[in-house]
């Protein structure tokens, strides 16, 4: 791939992998020996380096910790059956992060730097990545604001920077989900696409609720009519009724543009499925449920890649599925499974090697 001809490396002289048990990896807990580290100042991006991993001294008056200029990604990097590192579609996050950006008034990032970064992060760290299937170096590129200045503004100091995490294979138990009518995430012409800090913080107190009436997670609906369904924490969705795949629609600006959402879009048709992306109603959702006609829900994301949904709770109604029947979750899951550890075929050349 590309040569590190704009990133100068910095090793760390002892590498902490060894302490590490790979049988009982603490999820977001356990770091790598490095991270990729750049500035932003002067109108311009410099100073690549790939360094050990370090705290960063923050100045009080740090401006995106007042004021949220804050974004990040998430992908993963795993091994191939033969132990050689892959990224999963990396351009993918170069050109996500840069969408973020431009939404919260952020420099963008140069993707080719991007895909260099992640290169030469991972080949450094690859003794770090787990090499059961289901498991994975979890990465987290993410950007800040580091202006020391107190007031609304756009920032004109940033870092970028990229650190990972070993992750062992992530087994979500099944989601009880509270179609949300009160609160909301994301409204037309808000932020809802990014991946942006701000959403997040702004989702947990509605989740503390629904956690403490006995749910797992939100099933976030529509902000203006409390009536489409748009997604779950950190992943998108998908239902399955009368063996269509159904997902909502993801053009109006409310719903993160998920990489795994597309993959699975991209496999079930490749496999013949009938899918679609359009609005549904959680009208449509409950009805579906009461008749039988509702076969599957699940939710889609990096970190669980398929994390099936039993029960969904929408006001006094109540409707409950069987993960256990599930065909297509389980099929789509073995699928980008089997596509990050080499073991099936990548048809699609989402992977990128790293060697
Ligand atoms: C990251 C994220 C997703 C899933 O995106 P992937 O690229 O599949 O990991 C879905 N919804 C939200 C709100 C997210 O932050």
């Amino acid at each position: 791939m590309i040569a590190a001809k704009n990133i100068s490396v910095n090793k760390v002289s002892i590498s902490k992998v060894s302490e590490l048990d790979f049988d009982n990896i603490p999820f977001g807990k356990a770091f790598t020996d490095h991270m990729f580290v750049a500035d932003y100042k002067d109108g311009a991006w410099s100073d690549f380096r790939i360094e050990p991993f370090a705290h960063f001294s923050i100045h009080p008056a740090n401006i995106a910790w007042h004021y949220g200029q804050a974004i990040f990604e998430g992908m993963k990097a795993t091994k191939s059956t033969e132990g050689i590192p892959m990224l999963f579609r990396p351009e993918m996050h170069g050109k996500r992060i840069n969408k973020s950006a431009v939404r919260m008034c952020m420099p963008e990032f140069p993707e080719d730097i991007f895909g260099e970064a992640l290169y030469e992060l991972v080949k450094l760290e690859q003794n770090w990545i787990p090499k059961k299937e289901g498991s994975a170096l979890y990465i987290r590129p993410y950007m800040v604001a580091m202006d020391e200045f107190i007031g609304v503004q756009v920032a004109k100091s940033y870092k970028f920077i990229i650190f990972c995490c070993p992750v062992g294979p992530y087994y979500s138990k099944s989601l009880k989900l509270k179609a949300e009518t009160e609160y909301i995430r994301a409204a037309k012409g808000g932020t809802g696409f990014a991946k942006a800090a701000g959403n997040y913080g702004g989702s947990l107190y509605p989740t503390e609720l629904a956690k403490n009436e006995g749910y797992d997670q939100i099933l976030w609906l529509d902000a203006k009519e409390f009536k489409y369904a748009q997604e779950v924490g950190t992943m998108n969705i998908f239902f399955v009724i009368d063996n269509k795949v159904i997902t909502p629609a993801i053009d109006d600006g409310t719903i993160l543009e998920g990489i795994t959402r597309d993959s699975l879009i991209k496999i079930l048709i490749e496999k013949g499925h009938h899918i679609e992306e359009r609005p549904i109603s959680i009208e449509e959702i409950m009805e579906a449920g009461h008749n039988g006609k509702l076969q599957e829900v699940f939710g889609a994301g990096t970190a669980a890649v398929v994390a099936n949904v039993k029960e969904i709770g929408y006001q006094n109604d109540n409707i409950r599925l069987n993960p256990d029947n599930y065909q297509i979750a389980p099929m789509l899951k073995d699928t980008i499974n089997g596509i990050r550890s080499n073991r099936l075929k990548d048809p699609f050349g989402w992977t990128v090697k790293v060697v």
